[in-house]
């Protein structure tokens, strides 16, 4: 079957770009016409808000300011760098297509965006951003902002998730790429998606498409895009160590891949069926690591919710034990004093059972 195409509209592209000029936010990436600072935010902005990424963006480009250096980093300073962004895979896959471009393509960005999607981590959405932000491609780029605006202009009442809706949404966007700058009409799309035709409560009448949206006409703006509904995240229980010896606290670096990949947290693990956190504390210290925990105090527990799983992490306090450690669960392991620990690279679980390590320290 071929795919769906979709007619011009000249009209709504001159709308849309003339409130953009008006309106648009003065973000940091867009004085830059840089590929790879606009490559970084864009990996960046994925699942996370604009605020949030505005000192990360600054932090990173000023670390790592060009692919080489980044290409050339330790990856545990890229980690570091991306500390409490989330979705750590972002990072590795960042550094693992900075190596890529310059093996292949002498450091610097491709303009195709069938070359971006060769890389790791750059998908259908990031390719067409970087190429028509940075290269004034007429790609399209349809991210949640992008496919709630165009399902209200739209009023498409069919599951955004469903492969026809999205080949429809894709389509619908391609053919607003094409014409005059095609990078600020991908932006002025998001932004319209994030400032105007926001999921509640949208501000139809500031819009530059008011007259033209369907969903608005109907009323059902809000009722806009229809999505399937959610799983619960996969509830997870888990424990966590805080093991002091001469004034240094033990942390262990996961395995490079999968959740949390390459960051650093307290041993510890997850308990198996009806084990009681200390228990499994105390298994996990022996299993992993070649240490016997004579006990541990309880510090009560954090959550950490993680896109498709719940964590429940027991933070204890270990009583003081000797011998070494015989590592075999995890990569690395490191004795560092507490105020090293904000060095690290960590997750969310990390600085929350540090928090709650700390709280407890000044109870009387
Ligand atoms: Fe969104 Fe309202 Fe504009 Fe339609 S008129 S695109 S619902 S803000």
């Amino acid at each position: 079957m071929s795919a769906p195409k979709a007619r011009p509209r000249p009209a709504a592209r001159r709308e849309l770009l003339a409130w953009y000029r008006a309106n648009r936010r003065d973000l940091p990436w867009r004085r830059s016409r840089d590929p790879y600072a606009i490559w970084i935010s864009e990996a960046m902005l994925q699942q996370t808000r604009v605020e949030t990424v505005i000192p990360y963006w600054e932090r990173f480009l000023a670390r790592f300011p060009d692919v080489a250096s980044l290409a050339d980093a330790d990856p545990d300073d890229v980690l570091t760098a991306w500390s409490g962004l989330g979705y750590y895979s972002r990072a590795r896959n960042l550094q693992r297509a900075a190596q890529q471009l310059v093996k292949r393509h002498d450091g610097a960005l491709p303009r195709d965006a069938g070359a971006l999607r060769e890389l790791p981590g750059v998908g259908r959405y990031t390719a067409g951003a970087v190429a028509s932000i940075a290269f004034d491609a007429p790609e399209p780029v349809l991210d949640g902002n992008v496919t709630r605006v165009l399902t209200r202009l739209l009023a498409i009442e069919d599951e955004v998730g469903r492969r026809d809706v999205q080949d429809r949404l894709w389509a619908e966007a391609a053919a607003l790429a094409v014409g005059e700058s095609p990078g600020d009409l991908n932006q002025a799309l998001m932004e319209l998606g994030a400032t105007v035709c926001t999921p509640r409560a949208p501000s139809c009448k500031v819009c530059p498409w008011r007259r033209r949206c369907r969903a608005r006409t109907a009323g059902s703006a809000e009722t806009l895009p229809r999505k399937a509904p959610k799983q619960a995240p996969l509830a997870m229980e888990a424990a966590a160590g805080w093991l002091e010896r001469k004034g240094r606290v033990l942390v262990v670096q996961r395995p490079g891949r999968g959740l949390l990949g390459g960051l650093w947290e307290l041993p510890g693990g997850e308990l198996a069926k009806n084990e009681r956190p200390d228990d499994a504390l105390l298994r996990h210290f022996d299993e992993g690591l070649g240490l016997a925990l004579s006990g541990a105090e309880p510090l009560g527990s954090v959550e950490h919710v993680f896109s498709h799983r719940r964590l429940r992490l027991h933070v204890f306090r270990c009583k003081p034990t000797a011998g070494r450690v015989r590592r075999r669960d995890w990569d690395a392991h490191r004795w560092v004093s507490p105020a090293a620990l904000d060095a690290l690279a960590q997750g969310g679980p990390l600085r929350k059972a540090r928090a709650r390590v700390a709280e407890r320290a000044q109870r009387p």
